[in-house]
């Protein structure tokens, strides 16, 4: 058996062990063709049996209701960002976006170089240390859409509700939280998923849509670009990105064999209190960057008292075997991902290094 480290890392993040066998097993021939997955076609029965069947995943786990596609795009998460009001902001009207953080920023900046937005609720004055509750937010009934941000993988912020839009169509960016725990899809008419995060590498993003939304985008709008282009080719109108929706397959298989999202939801809740626990019991020496009622179950973002002491522990938790614990550049201090393929053992173990390294340094 090799040693692991202890990933903690944001995003490209740890895969489940299992699944990483068994790609490995399957490398050079992949279930008796005599070929690996990404030596044949993408019009193969081989590889559309992939591409079908984790379409079906994706609806079976999230409890997607009918009237909805799954589809498989490229140009990750930030590709969405353009695609949703290249496709959606009609002249005339508005899109209101909730910014919660550095991800919802991006998506909104994007979009206004594509019509109008307004915004729609804004964490900034309390330097996004909590998420805008669901009743604070501005729905316009006229307005294209509603965009969050699920997970604010930066900040370490999640909807812990999420909020009602009615008539107005509800798009949600999950690429930071997609299948970390069950959710009622039908409160949303889009969601995106950029897959490097909790459903496997890079390379693909998902998208879960209203039938409606994926009818006929705009005629000024590229092929590539146009959600109708790939709705009605399954995903496969040119090349996919093979490999990835492979390993997201077995990814999902993983995730089914091991109960589900509230199997996820638990184990994601009980690693994550773990690092809590030990941020909470610190007596201030670790502080929380998020309001309790915001806290994310995947991205936990605490400080030190100073500089020097969070490149301490740092130092110290790699020469442990820890990955990944250094806050993203716009933010700092600390930050531990702990995404559904993290194991409780990671997280007991982070916790256990922390109260170590408070009774050495506090
Ligand atoms: C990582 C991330 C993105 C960007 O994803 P890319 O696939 O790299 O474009 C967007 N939104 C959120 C919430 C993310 O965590």
């Amino acid at each position: 058996m090799t040693k692991r480290a202890y990933n903690f890392n944001a995003g490209p993040a740890a895969l489940p062990l299992e699944v990483l066998q068994q790609a490995q097993e399957e490398f050079v021939d992949f279930r008796g063709i005599g070929m690996s997955i990404m030596e044949i076609s993408h019009r193969s029965k081989e590889y559309e049996q992939v591409n079908d069947e984790s379409q079906s995943l994706v609806k079976e786990l999230l409890g997607v209701p009918d009237g909805y596609q799954v589809l498989f795009l490229q140009g990750g998460a930030s590709t969405q960002f353009a695609m949703i009001p290249m496709n959606f902001l009609k002249p005339g009207t508005a899109a209101g976006y909730v910014l919660t953080g550095s991800w919802a920023d991006k998506a909104a900046k994007e979009a206004k170089g594509f019509g109008e937005i307004y915004v729609a609720a804004s964490g900034e004055a309390s330097g996004f240390r909590a998420i805008p509750a669901p009743g604070d937010i501005e729905v316009r009934p006229d307005a294209a859409y509603v965009h969050i941000t699920s997970n604010e993988t930066i900040a370490g912020s999640q909807y812990a509700a999420y909020p009602d839009t009615g008539s107005v169509p509800l798009i949600g960016d999950l690429s930071s939280d997609i299948m970390c725990r069950p959710i009622d899809v039908s409160k949303f008419d889009f969601i995106y998923a950029g897959a490097q995060k909790n459903l496997g590498p890079s390379g693909v993003t998902v998208v879960i849509a209203r039938d409606e939304l994926l009818q006929a985008s705009p005629k000024h709008v590229p092929t590539m670009l146009r959600y109708d282009t790939h709705a009605k080719s399954k995903s496969l109108y040119n090349t996919p990105p093979v490999y990835s929706v492979y390993i997201v397959n077995l990814v999902l298989k993983w995730i089914k064999s091991h109960g589900g999202l509230e199997a996820m939801e638990r184990m994601n809740r009980d690693k994550t209190k773990l690092i809590y626990d030990a941020i909470d019991g610190s007596g201030g020496f670790y502080r929380g960057l998020v309001e309790p009622g915001s806290r994310s179950i995947m991205n936990i973002t605490f400080a030190l008292g100073s500089e020097e002491l969070e490149k301490r522990f740092i130092q110290e938790s790699e020469k442990q075997g820890f990955v990944g614990l250094k806050g993203h550049r716009d933010v700092g201090h600390l930050r531990a991902s702990t995404y559904n393929a993290v194991p409780y053992e990671s997280c007991k173990a982070l916790a256990d290094f922390m109260n170590d390294f408070r009774q050495r340094n506090g």
